[in-house]
């Protein structure tokens, strides 16, 4: 496994890989590896010649008052398990690489970012599309992949990837879970044992929200408003603020009256100090 840090041996690394019909597959993570990267890995190796992981806390997708300064970081471990997993490059890049001094360009997907997490974080999803498409330029894999954990992400690199004629397959696969449901996420170490024990009220209210739905609820509003009654139970002992619950076209992400076509159901909450985000997907 070669492990790389500038963008100038990254390029020459990629020169040195075979042509068509070598598929290379990029993982595009922030460190901190839990088993929901592990699984876009994996399928990277099952499915591509060449395996090219990057590690990049990315700062522009943090807005002033989160946690980047803090964020986890495990440099030594990521790259034993990637290892392990039979990852064939790591480009895990310094700051000023991905950023030199005069850095003054960004992408930009304009109407998808102006709902739920664009709201709640400014600017977040900007700093996504920006190093996803430096990190499809620096690496250009033929496939890269996405956790449907971050549906939003996803739903705008898909986007800027069509707009911007990107040669890239983008795939999506499914949210890894711990047992009892919680979404697995690098920010879940934050979690003191009661918050770990209030976080699960997230997955609650989306069974919630996916009973309603099996029981023939099609009123976005209703799903909501129980998804809002879960989350307020006395269960998570007042650790848990929410900040959005949205029931809205898995595609455009406006939200819907009517739950009549593929809707994402998702939601931000804040447990104690930690930001949470989570969803399924309801498909007619
Ligand atoms: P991050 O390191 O948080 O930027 O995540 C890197 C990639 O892993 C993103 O595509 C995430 O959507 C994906 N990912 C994070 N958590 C999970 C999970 N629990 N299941 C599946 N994919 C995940």
């Amino acid at each position: 496994m070669r492990v790389i840090t500038t963008v100038a041996e990254m390029r020459r690394a990629r020169r040195e890989m075979a042509g068509p019909p070598w598929r290379i597959g990029l993982v595009p993570t922030m460190g901190a590896l839990h088993e929901g990267h592990l699984s876009l890995v994996r399928r990277a190796r099952a499915d591509d010649d060449t395996v090219v992981v990057s590690i990049f806390v990315n700062p522009t997708q943090f807005g002033p008052s989160e946690d980047f300064a803090h964020y986890p970081r495990d440099a030594d471990r990521d790259l034993a398990l990637l290892r392990d997993l039979g990852a064939d490059v790591v480009f895990v890049p310094p700051l000023e690489e991905v950023y030199p001094q005069g850095f003054d360009t960004h992408v930009e997907v304009e109407k998808l970012t102006q709902r739920l997490e664009g709201v709640s974080r400014p600017g977040h999803l900007r700093g996504v599309a920006t190093v996803v498409t430096k990190l499809f330029n620096i690496v250009q894999p033929h496939r890269a992949y996405f956790g449907q954990k971050d549906a939003q992400q996803l739903a705008v690199v898909r986007r800027l990837t069509r707009d911007l004629d990107l040669p890239v397959e983008v795939v999506g696969l499914p949210t890894v879970r711990e047992p009892d449901g919680l979404a697995m996420s690098s920010r879940n170490a934050y979690l003191s044992p009661d918050e770990r024990k209030a976080a699960l009220v997230l997955y609650r209210s989306l069974e919630a929200a996916q009973e309603l739905w099996r029981s023939g609820v099609r009123d976005a509003s209703l799903i909501r408003q129980h998804m809002g009654e879960v989350l307020a139970a006395p269960a998570t002992g007042g650790l848990a603020r929410v900040e959005y619950v949205s029931v809205a076209d898995a595609e455009t992400l406006e939200e819907l009256e009517t739950v009549d076509r593929p809707a994402l159901v998702s939601l931000a909450v804040r447990i104690g100090k930690t930001r949470l985000i989570d969803n399924v997907t309801l498909t007619p």
